[in-house]
């Protein structure tokens, strides 16, 4: 059935600081999966038991797990990695797992930058990745099928060789894989033409903590009660494993447009953007820093707001959207800049040496992405910035917006301190705390697309409030033995 396959590997965050197979677990040891469920395991799929093999699936690229590596350690071990073949492989794996109450904790690529895929009880890594391929390209509704280890190149060049684009890239595109793009409700570089992953998503097939194989959605559009999709989509592994995504995929672009702005600062700058948005237009690209990253990046005195613009599509479309950009952007006094600026972010945007370079050298370093309405923004930026920069040994806490919706706006943030090496976790958490408080009080939400994993769980109830427990009784109600993804979510 499968059309095409492949088998792209998946890449380690950071190279332990020792020998993988001398690596020791972060967390408090957990109980070891019996020697009698890995060989049933390994009945079912391939399993490997090897050290090295369960170190690497202890961890992805949360900035704690990587700062644990270089000290040859990963957070938590798994007993065994499963890697399913099939769907009916899942299947199995979950059926056996759930009778005998071990944990699984599905994977893809591991870059999720919360320690979601980290097993923090143990149990078993169900490594998804060697589940990739094409199952079937639907050119006519424009609906790709693939399996939910298939990395994010191999994805998009299937559909462009069908003269088709998903239109679907995270700056983690290269790391990540359909599965956990789906598991996190990602977003795209390009999410304000093509949309977050969530809008993306036609169909999917799930497998239940049981071992049932669910199918959900099939059509552009339902009123057949809630929307079964969206409950998977953004569950972080906790209420099933999916294996297949049906996508929404477009005809590819006809014109690529480019443009580049300046403002005062970046208030005036979210208002561009907004008016831009509110009056319809919908670039693929809208992307404003504040004073410190347009100079890191963009040139500019430390004051001046750099906006990007991008657009691809059919040329009227694009044109269109272009034109009433650059007049939100007139109207608040924009200046217009050179688009070599856009041609350098095009190709510098998936580069994340620098931040990797500033780990190896002990700094803290991380991002924290929150979304808000427009009028709410101003206010967030100062509360979150000012809360950050109070926290001892912070260097730097700085801004931009990289999603803009109908109502609203992703504003991610990025922070750095210098702490002495024995206060590195403490300044850390300390800095999440400061800044996840600040944003959720002055009105934003915990995430916009990098999800809660770990490492968030602990502001879920501030988050959602008396949401979580219905969450909880949705988790209890499909996983009553609690064997999916334990501890996440804040579940
Ligand atoms: C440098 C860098 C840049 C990034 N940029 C972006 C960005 O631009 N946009 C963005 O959205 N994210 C970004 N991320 C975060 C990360 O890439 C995403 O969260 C991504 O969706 C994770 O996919 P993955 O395959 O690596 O999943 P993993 O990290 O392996 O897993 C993440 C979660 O999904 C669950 N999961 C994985 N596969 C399945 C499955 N088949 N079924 C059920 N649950 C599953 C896991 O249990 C875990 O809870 C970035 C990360 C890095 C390191």
């Amino acid at each position: 059935m499968t059309i095409q396959t492949f088998t792209t590997p998946a890449t380690p965050p950071i190279e332990f600081g020792t020998d993988a197979s001398a690596v020791r677990a972060h967390m408090p040891a957990v109980a070891a999966v019996a020697e009698e469920h890995i060989a049933a395991l390994a009945r079912i799929c391939p399993t490997d038991s090897s050290h090295a093999d369960r170190a690497e699936h202890g961890r992805d690229w949360w900035p704690l797990a990587m700062r644990w590596a270089l000290a040859g350690e990963t957070p938590q071990m798994p007993g065994a990695v499963c890697r399913p073949r099939a769907t009916a492989e899942v299947s199995a794996v979950l059926a056996y797992c759930n009778d005998n109450r071990i944990s699984v904790t599905a994977s893809g690529g591991r870059s999720g930058v919360c320690g979601a895929a980290i097993p923090v009880n143990g149990g078993i890594a169900l490594d998804m990745t060697s589940m990739q391929g094409i199952d079937s390209i639907d050119t006519v509704s424009g609906i790709v099928c693939a399996l939910a280890g298939t990395f994010g190149p191999d994805l998009e060049d299937a559909a462009r060789s069908h003269g088709l684009t998903i239109g679907h890239y995270p700056q983690s595109v290269a790391i990540s894989t359909v599965g956990g793009w789906v598991a996190c409700r990602g977003a795209g570089q390009y999410s304000t033409r093509y949309g977050k992953i969530e809008d993306m998503v036609h169909a999917l097939e799930v497998v239940m903590a049981d071992g049932t194989v669910v199918r959900t959605g099939g059509a552009p559009a339902g009123a057949v009660g809630p929307d079964l999709t969206q409950l998977i989509l953004g569950s972080e592994g906790t209420l099933g494993v999916v294996t297949r995504v049906w996508l929404r995929a477009h005809p590819l672009p006809e014109v690529e447009r480019r443009a580049a702005y300046s403002f005062a600062g970046l208030s005036d700058g979210f208002e561009a953007c907004r008016r831009a948005i509110r009056n319809g237009a919908s670039p693929a690209v809208l992307r404003l820093y504040d004073g410190a990253e347009s100079k890191r990046s963009h040139g500019g005195d430390g004051t001046e707001a750099v906006l990007l613009v991008l657009d691809e599509g059919t040329e009227t479309v694009v044109d269109a959207a272009m034109s009433v950009t650059h007049d939100a952007c007139m109207s608040m006094g924009a200046r217009v800049l050179d688009t070599d600026l856009v041609e350098k972010w095009v190709h510098h945007r998936n580069d994340t040496s620098a931040l990797q370079a500033l780990t190896r050298k002990g700094y803290v370093v991380d991002t924290m992405e929150v979304a808000a309405n427009w009028a709410l923004l101003d206010d967030i930026v100062e509360q979150v910035e000012t809360a950050m920069l109070a926290v001892p040994h912070a260097r730097a806490a700085t801004c931009h917006l990289s999603h803009s919706y109908i109502e609203g706006a992703c504003v991610y943030f990025t922070f750095a301190a210098n702490p002495p090496e024995d206060e590195f976790e403490e300044t850390y958490r300390a800095l999440w705390s400061a800044g996840q408080t600040a944003a959720i009080a002055a009105g934003a939400n915990l995430s916009h697309h990098h999800g809660v994993g770990h490492s968030r769980a602990s502001f879920m109830r501030q988050a959602l409030g008396n949401g979580l427990d219905v969450l909880a009784a949705v988790k209890k109600a499909l996983d009553p033995n609690g064997i999916l993804n334990p501890g996440k979510l804040g579940l």
